[in-house]
């Protein structure tokens, strides 16, 4: 029995460094035969199996094992174990059951840290665990990676703050919630918590109404590992900002981790005080690029074993070479071929998927993104005009019937042009139907209002990103 745990150990480090699909298909059932000085035999199902192991996790067991047991051990041995199978075998391990055991583990690790302070954002439609094993690493992001993984191992001491930036859909919402993840894994008694800059937003400025401020900062204090993700988006709202440099200090003093990201570096941050601009700069401060074509083909791979996809290998090479942009949006291509694939049952073909890209044709639209009609047409049939108007309302943090209203002030009017100008590009909405939405405004007043929008949003970055922060949100 005593070997069955040891067993369990060694297969945890196993899991951590290999593939799920690959450990769920070549290591299906094992045992340990027997350990020895520096030697440990491994039993397995079959000889086929034994062959694949050797050739394929020879070193990734032997690691795994030294890990495990002692240094010392620097052979191992397959040999098929007859009795494998027998209940009386207590020895054995099913690799798909103790998979699941672990999976359900971490789950409940998951679940701890959306507990915590801040509910941890789960976007919508993602099923994904963002981890860092799940995380691809290559050239343009292995600085920010290693940052993470450093902050992992030490945190509050290591770097601090850690901020990381780059364009939208490079990973850094996953690297954040992964170290995150990571971190309560690894010391449990921590507390994480991960926020959005626009949930920060919300939540001060709901404390500031309801006159409990102090609260909210008591409630921050607690904390050990503060994410907080998209800080470009507390541009003008000077009184958060300075509600985040008072936690931020209070943190700091007290050796908490920050880990902060953002979509460009804190220096061109000019919208945010000074002071706090300063203080982001205080640790480390690395960026994430787009990634090179070896690492865009590993992830659309990784995405594709995580989905129990089988993807050829010629369509995977070739969608990493015509999707270039930004990770998201490779795997949207892929979603979309899944999605494909279990409506009609059709493997996916090199010709299909070449038709299919040159169909999507990565065109620029004003906001300054690849879009597809096709997605567009998706969109208007699953969302309607209610879920637009309720992300406009909890991104600016305004009730619905502010945006819906006639009131004339700026914080009013912004949301309610960025509604009816989301309505009008992205759900093909016509004015009429926008305007009856609006109090019944007239065609023209509507039209007025989308042009005056689209004029703004090509000055103001700012808000430009925010409007994209929207539509990424929804999925539009
Ligand atoms: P950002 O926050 O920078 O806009 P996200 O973290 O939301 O980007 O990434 C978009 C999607 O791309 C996510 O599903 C994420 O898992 C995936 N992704 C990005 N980079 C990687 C990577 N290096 N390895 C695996 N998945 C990645
Ligand atoms: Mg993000």
């Amino acid at each position: 029995m005593e070997k069955h745990y040891k067993l369990k150990n060694i297969l945890t480090h196993i899991i951590e460094s290999v593939k799920k699909q690959d450990f769920l298909v070549y290591f299906r059932k094992i045992s340990i035969i027997e350990i020895q000085d520096t030697k440990v035999i491994f039993g397995t199902v079959s000889s086929f199996m034994k062959d694949n192991l050797e050739a394929k996790f020879y070193k990734t067991v032997l690691e795994a094992t030294q890990k495990e047991l002692w240094e010392d051990i620097n052979l191992i041995e397959f040999i098929v174990d007859s009795t494998i199978d027998n209940p009386s075998n207590t020895d054995a391990v099913d690799c798909q059951e103790f998979y699941k055991e672990i999976q359900k583990n971490s789950k409940l690790a998951d679940k701890k840290l959306r507990n915590t302070v801040s509910p941890i954002e789960q976007r919508a439609g993602a099923h994904i665990r963002y981890t860092l094993w799940n995380f691809v690493v290559g050239a343009d992001n292995q600085l920010a990676y290693s940052a993470c993984e450093a902050v992992t191992k030490n945190p509050g001491k290591a770097y601090n703050p850690l901020y990381i930036y780059g364009d939208v859909g490079l990973g850094k919402t996953h690297l954040l919630q992964a170290t995150g993840n990571e971190i309560l894994k690894k010391f449990k008694d921590k507390k994480v918590a991960y926020t959005t800059a626009d949930k920060f937003i919300t939540e001060y400025v709901t404390a500031v109404k309801k006159r409990n401020v102090e609260k909210m900062r008591e409630k921050f204090r607690e904390i050990d590992v503060l994410v907080i993700d998209d800080v470009q988006f507390l541009s003008k709202k000077e009184q958060t900002q300075n509600e985040l440099y008072n936690i931020f200090n209070l943190l700091y003093d007290t050796n908490k981790q920050i880990i902060i990201s953002g979509d460009r570096a804190p220096k061109e941050l000019t919208e945010l005080e000074p002071r706090l601009r300063s203080r982001f700069e205080w640790g480390i401060t690395v960026d994430i690029g787009k990634p090179d074509f070896e690492t865009r083909l590993a992830i659309i791979q990784e995405k594709a074993r995580e989905k129990e996809f089988m993807i050829p290998h010629d369509v995977a090479e070739f969608i990493a070479a015509n999707v270039t942009e930004n990770v998201r949006e490779l795997e949207g291509v892929l979603n979309q071929m899944i999605a494909e694939y279990e409506l009609t049952g059709n493997t996916p073909s090199l010709t299909r998927i070449a038709q299919k890209l040159q169909k999507l044709s990565f065109t620029t639209d004003l906001l300054g993104e690849s879009r597809h009609a096709e997605k567009r047409k998706i969109s208007t049939t699953i969302k309607s005009y209610e879920d637009i108007i309720d992300a406009v309302s909890k991104h600016f943090g305004i009730e619905k019937e502010g945006i819906l209203g006639d009131n004339r002030k700026k914080e009013f009017m912004i949301p309610r042009q960025v509604s009816m100008y989301l309505l009008k590009t992205k759900m093909n909405y016509t004015y009429e139907r926008i305007g009856n939405i609006f109090n019944g405004r007239n065609h023209a007043s509507v039209l007025y209002s989308c042009n005056k929008l689209e004029k703004i949003i090509k000055k103001d970055k700012n808000l430009l990103y925010e409007v994209n922060a929207i539509k990424d949100g929804i999925g539009i």
